[in-house]
């Protein structure tokens, strides 16, 4: 079968075969692969030729967000029946750790796990996928045609909940019990500024409007792109900030500095550092998005360490997700793109077939958000 992704030593973007995965264990789900969509760490992994094959592999399949149909299920599957729309987790725990051994890969402890499509075994690029059924979530048949989202929204779902687990240390944020963040209603009377209007950070956009809170979400792209247009769409605040100093860009559009919450999504460094010294008494600050290369930066160590301990200030890095956050992020797709008009749908700018994978990784424009490449289209 048709898969796409690197070839030991070769550069870029390949296609090759596969031979058709088979169920082995009686946990094993045989999934037909409908859509996957390609992200920010899938661009990273072609344009600095990051390439991470298993020992005794000479190629691996890319795509770690995906939507399928299951194809047929092992004799000990409990949960799925074919024809049952699924998707599935990425990381694969490392089998000596607690949190590995609890289903809770995305805190491995040891390090020592693989991630389909970017660590050491085959992604979702590819017409037919194996797992066992702890790794695979099923996806409500109304949510299907979104679904491909599920995968990237569970990030974000993972940092909200770091956020609010941490955060719950002080339940007096405002007059109002309500508003404790173990509450429901935790959002309310709180600011927050999303850096990056990525995929990432537009669904972290999201659910902290789903949540009622004042968001401020910056991206280097002008007022009337598509990504100012989203930010607007789910009632946030879009700033251009690509000519504003982060002190500037924090004290002077956003809540008047007076921020609960900096949700980092650009994995621009400098920016990320930098804002540090923006946040108020108390706060939390989230940071998702991964810098390459190195930025070797001056900063006030002491002036950093005197901030962080007299403020009671929270910096938090969050990474991947596991299964409780994609359900969580399959409870809430439906209520974002409803409640903000469509806006998960538009996320999806563009769209391929599997056969047009060389044009998928080119280079894109402000208008381009998010892309689909349909490896079987829905019927
Ligand atoms: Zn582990
Ligand atoms: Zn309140």
């Amino acid at each position: 079968m048709l898969a796409v992704g690197m070839i030991r030593g070769q550069p870029g973007v390949h296609a090759f075969e596969l031979p058709m995965p088979e169920i082995k264990r009686p946990d094993d789900v045989l999934i037909k692969v409908k859509e996957v969509s390609p992200d920010g760490t899938d661009f990273n992994i072609l344009r600095y030729n990051l390439q991470d094959i298993a020992d005794g592999q000479n190629e691996i399949a890319l795509g770690h967000e995906m939507v399928g149909i299951v194809e047929e299920v092992g004799s000990g599957v409990k949960s799925l029946v074919p024809g049952d729309a699924v998707t599935m987790t990425v990381r694969r725990g490392c089998g000596q750790c607690q949190p590995c051994l609890h289903n809770q890969s995305d805190m491995c402890m040891t390090g020592l796990f693989t991630e389909r499509g970017i660590h050491k075994l085959d992604g979702f690029l590819t017409q037919f996928v194996v797992d066992q059924e702890q790794y695979i979530v099923k996806v409500p048949p109304h949510l299907v045609k979104l679904a491909v989202l599920t995968e990237p929204l569970s990030i974000v779902e993972k940092g909200i909940e770091q956020i609010r687990t941490i955060q719950s240390r002080f339940p007096w944020t405002c007059v109002h019990p309500e508003h404790s963040f173990f509450s429901e209603n935790w959002g309310g009377c709180k600011s927050a500024l999303v850096v990056g209007a990525g995929p990432l950070g537009l669904l972290a956009t999201a659910l902290l409007r789903l949540a009622g809170v004042n968001t401020f979400t910056s991206n280097l792209v002008s007022e009337d792109s598509p990504k100012a247009h989203l930010v607007k769409q789910m009632g946030a605040n879009y700033i251009n900030n690509s000519n504003v100093e982060p002190k500037e860009l924090v004290e002077r559009y956003c809540a008047a500095g007076n921020l609960d919450i900096i949700f980092e999504a650009s994995g621009a460094a400098d920016t990320a550092l930098e804002l540090i010294n923006c946040m108020r008494r108390s706060s939390i600050y989230v940071m998702t998005g991964i810098p390459r290369g190195d930025l070797i930066m001056q900063v006030d160590a002491a002036q950093l360490v005197r901030q962080l301990v007299r403020q009671n200030q929270v910096l938090v890095g969050s990474v991947n997700s596991n299964r409780s956050h994609f359900e969580m992020a399959l409870r809430d797709m439906g209520e974002v793109d409803s409640r903000f008009n469509g806006v998960l749908q538009a996320m999806l700018t563009h769209r391929y077939r599997l056969e047009e994978y060389e044009k998928v990784f080119e280079p894109r424009g402000p208008e381009h958000v998010k892309t689909v490449i349909e490896v079987e289209a829905w019927s």
